[in-house]
């Protein structure tokens, strides 16, 4: 089964309206080299602006949260269908940040992967172990743990992507081995499989992510079950983003 790999800028909470439009720009500009597909996800604020500066390109926008609900009384929050109205097609919810520093659970990613496909969206869901969880052995375990409770049932191949991100890896510079990255991966097939059939486990993307660099993209890029990067620090960067998607084919 061929899957486009995909590699994903996730901004977080950095940027200005000067600095976001210029690296979009410089994104855009070295897009047309890169073979993947592209997907960058700046701060809410962001949004407009960098849907502007990449506008014709090939690079993909998209956010990196939003609410279960379509509008109401949320202050603060941003609906899906917000999203597809700035002209983004994606979303990552149940980034590790917001699991720790929102007490998002798997129900509530699980919500909030649904108000994505109900808005035409795609879901980049996140998933994956703590240091600790890892040292007491239960990195699979707490994977297709979130997995089972994060991924909807009628989800599709066409409109979600699962991110495995161990939290002890993102923004440390420290990486699984690649031996450790293709064993979850796999096992994350395995799992979706046995949850959501074969065709959706062959076809549906697996991300890898935690200090993701141009060094080590390429023996990461290179496994069987990993169909891209997302990346956090280093997509701040737009030479090191691309470097790291000239590592896909
Ligand atoms: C992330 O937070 O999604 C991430 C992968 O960050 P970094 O690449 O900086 O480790």
């Amino acid at each position: 089964m061929s899957r486009t790999m995909l590699i994903a800028g996730n901004w977080k909470m950095n940027g200005l309206a000067v600095d976001g439009v210029a690296l979009a720009e410089a994104v855009a500009a070295g897009s047309s080299a890169t073979l993947c597909d592209l997907l960058v996800c700046p701060p809410a604020s962001l949004i407009s602006a960098v849907g502007n500066a990449m506008s014709g390109s090939r690079v993909a926008l998209g956010a990196q949260d939003c609410h279960p609900a379509e509008s109401g009384a949320h202050t603060g929050d941003i609906s899906a269908e917000m999203l597809v109205d700035l002209g983004c097609d994606f979303v990552i919810v149940g980034h590790s940040e917001r699991r720790a520093d929102h007490g998002e659970s798997d129900e509530a990613v699980y919500a909030k992967a649904q108000a994505a496909h109900r808005a035409g969206l795609i879901a980049v869901i996140c998933v994956g172990e703590t240091e600790a969880e890892r040292d007491g052995d239960q990195a699979e375990a707490v994977v297709a743990r979130q997995i089972g409770g994060s991924l909807p049932e009628n989800a599709k191949a066409a409109n979600t992507v699962i991110a495995y991100e161990p939290v002890w890896a993102i923004g440390s510079g420290r990486t699984p081995t690649v031996e450790d990255v293709q064993a979850m991966h796999a096992h994350m097939r395995a799992t979706v499989s046995a949850s959501h059939g074969t065709n959706f486990a062959d076809q549906v993307r697996l991300l890898y992510g935690g200090s993701v660099k141009p060094g080590n993209a390429s023996e990461l890029m290179g496994l069987t079950d990993v169909d891209g990067a997302l990346v956090g620090g280093a997509s701040l960067v737009a030479g090191d983003f691309l470097a790291i998607a000239g590592h896909c084919s």
